[in-house]
């Protein structure tokens, strides 16, 4: 029996015409090797932006049944157009909508959940020897609605495509050669990773390195669908990300370094001290729906304390609004916003046995004299918030210092 492979190709590849061309060339390749293939496609380049930005100019609250159902337009453009590119080469295929292929989603619109995918549709035509392509980022509810599954979500698309069919492979085309040991743009020395696990993937992906949307490693995860990174624009391989890391030699314990300028530090000052005071402060925040990651309370010695955390610099104003009008009702005296910051990561399964690898940080920020303003922990991973000035020195020095680098 022919092989399976779910190929996804991401807004870059399919930016214009002639990349459009070039990714039905790659398409009929791996037909031509005797595979079954669905492909699916995100917006062309930056149209999902542009569509969001459309709507913004008409108002900033827009129903979410409308905006999903201008916001998912962007992929039916890109299916219809790689369909023709493909019949050009002589090649049968067929594209398909989201709702016309069975993606069947809750109804929480721009983020929607999966409920069940219907693989008859594809099947048949690939029994027919099309190759099928399916619009990314997109599905329908029971009554028909169309819906979204977060920005980012053709890859969701593809990973839940690629269990729903048990295909062989699920490949990731994007404009990058996999992923990295840190942002080579920051760090020229950085390596391409082979392997990577799902844990390693998700703390990156978190963490802001945004090669693939968290929800779909997550649900990769779940259902064990390995899930290979690759340029769309080269041959090489990429980087496999399953369950366990192959490459994952004794000695290795740290797989990545991530540089996220993307939060703001707020800090609380004068909190009472005393039950509840956390709890309604962050109940408000939570119903404004704001994001809010690393927290940070101290001792206090007065009765009172400071209470700092990170929010997405986007939600800034927002949350500062919030907090000031919750702090009146609890007499709280001053909110402070601070946007100058950066969080620094590490990433790695291999700390998990391997004791000193904070101390190992710290001495390393340390000695490029950054301070450190809070710090997080995870199972495999550590963050420091630092001064954004001295990020990307201290992510080059991070990944010096573990050893990350292409060896010379
Ligand atoms: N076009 C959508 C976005 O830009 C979905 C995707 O690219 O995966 O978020
Ligand atoms: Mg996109």
């Amino acid at each position: 029996m022919n092989k399976l492979i779910v190929q996804k190709y991401g807004g870059t590849s399919v930016a214009d015409s002639s990349r459009i061309k070039s990714v039905a060339k790659r398409v009929v390749a791996t037909k031509k090797k005797g595979y079954k293939v669905v492909v699916v496609v995100s917006a062309l380049g930056d149209t999902t932006d542009q569509l969001i930005e459309l709507a913004s100019q008409i108002t900033d609250s827009p129903s979410e049944r409308e905006y999903d159902m201008l916001v998912s337009t962007g992929e039916q453009v890109s299916v219809a157009l790689l369909a023709m590119a493909i019949h050009k080469l002589g090649f049968e295929a067929i594209s398909f909508t989201g709702a016309q292929v069975g993606i069947i989603t809750d109804a929480s619109y721009s983020k929607a959940r999966l409920i069940d995918i219907n693989t008859k549709k594809m099947e048949a035509e690939l029994k027919k020897g099309k190759i099928v392509i399916v619009a990314g980022f997109q599905g329908v509810t029971l009554d028909q609605d169309i819906t979204t599954l977060g920005r980012g979500g053709s890859n969701l698309t593809a990973v839940a495509i690629a269990k729903a069919l048990s295909a062989d492979a699920c490949e990731m085309n994007t404009d990058v050669e996999g992923v990295f040991t840190a942002d080579p743009r920051i760090v020229p020395n950085a390596r391409k990773l082979n392997t990577l696990s799902y844990d390693e993937m998700l703390e990156m992906a978190s963490l802001g390195s945004q090669i693939l949307q968290a929800r779909s490693v997550i649900f990769a995860k779940k259902f064990n669908v390995p899930i290979q990174v690759r340029s769309s624009f080269s041959n090489k391989p990429g980087t496999l990300i399953t369950k366990e890391a192959k490459e994952m030699m004794e000695g290795v314990v740290i797989s990545g370094v991530t540089c996220n300028k993307k939060e703001a530090k707020m800090t609380i000052c004068d909190v009472p001290d005393r039950p509840g005071i956390a709890a309604g402060i962050f109940k408000v925040l939570a119903e404004a729906e704001i994001n809010v990651d690393m927290i940070i309370q101290n001792v206090s010695r007065t009765g009172f304390t400071d209470l700092s955390f990170t929010v997405p610099k986007t939600d800034l104003n927002k949350a500062v609004r919030t907090a000031r009008k919750a702090g009146k009702d609890i007499k709280v005296e001053s909110v402070i916003a601070d946007e100058d910051i950066a969080k620094i990561s590490i990433v790695g399964v291999g700390m998990k046995s391997h004791p000193g690898v904070a101390a190992k940080m710290f001495n390393v920020l340390a000695k490029n004299k950054v301070n450190i303003d809070m710090i997080s922990t995870s199972e495999i991973s550590i963050s420091c918030v630092i001064k954004k000035k001295k990020a990307e020195a201290a992510t080059r020095a991070l990944h010096d210092a573990f050893g990350l680098g292409k060896k010379k």
